[in-house]
């Protein structure tokens, strides 16, 4: 089995998810007591957010950069940013060592394809929506992306931010998403991204009106899939 290297810590809260995914699927295609092998390095989200909030993304790229490195000194084979927004960084990433990045987009991707969706509504922190990286990454993977309007993806951020970073799963909140999601479906969309790793908290993509993937999971799934390839 090859070594993940997760950069975790934003939030701590998915990052949680992701360590059960990882060791849950890990179990499931090898049985008995097999588990993921992974190293973990999570940062401290605070000052990562407020960089996230100055825009300083340069900032970000080289303390992610770091982190990369030191998974990579512990015996990482590959990266994990177990986030959406922090893939803006992924070029800085990939640029600081030498095993490869596995894309958060490009597993969700794959796992829209699968589903047969063809014009997800994006659901993300403002940064991912909003910002080129990640739709132009779907884009050219023949995913044009859907986002929900200004006041929606500002409520959207501030649930994220907020609340689900923080542990906090208001039912208020997942009322709203639903009417956000139902807005989507309106103008068109096919499918939903849960395009932040901490929709799941809120959501269950089982229980959505269109296909659903939930970037944490198709992101951890990717990623056993290098670890046991
Ligand atoms: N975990 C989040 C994501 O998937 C949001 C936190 C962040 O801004 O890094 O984008």
């Amino acid at each position: 089995m090859r070594t993940l290297g997760l950069i975790g810590g934003m939030s701590a809260e998915s990052t949680a998810v992701y360590y059960r995914e990882l060791t849950r699927l890990v179990r499931e295609r090898l049985g008995g007591l097999s588990s993921c092998q992974l190293v973990l390095w999570s940062v401290d989200f605070a000052p990562i957010a407020a960089l996230q909030a100055r825009d300083d993304w340069e900032a970000t790229g080289a303390i992610l950069a770091d982190a990369a490195r030191r998974l990579e000194a512990a015996g990482a084979e590959a990266i994990v940013i177990c986030a959406n927004t922090m893939h803006l960084n992924a070029p800085q990433v990939a640029a600081a060592v030498a095993v490869p990045v596995i894309h958060i987009a490009d597993a969700t991707a794959a796992a829209l394809k699968a589903l047969g969706v063809a014009r997800p509504l994006l659901l993300a922190t403002r940064f991912t929506m909003e910002k080129a990286f990640y739709r132009d990454r779907l884009a050219a993977l023949d995913l044009p992306a859907l986002i929900p309007d200004q006041a929606d993806r500002d409520r959207l951020h501030a649930i994220i931010f907020d609340e689900l970073c923080l542990g906090v799963i208001r039912p208020e909140s997942r009322a709203e998403v639903l009417a956000m999601i139902a807005r989507g479906q309106a103008a068109g969309a096919d499918g939903i991204i849960f395009g932040c790793t901490e929709i799941g908290l809120l959501l269950d993509p089982a229980d959505m009106p269109l296909p659903t993937v939930d970037t944490a999971v198709a992101h951890a799934e990717a990623a056993v899939a290098f670890a046991l390839g």
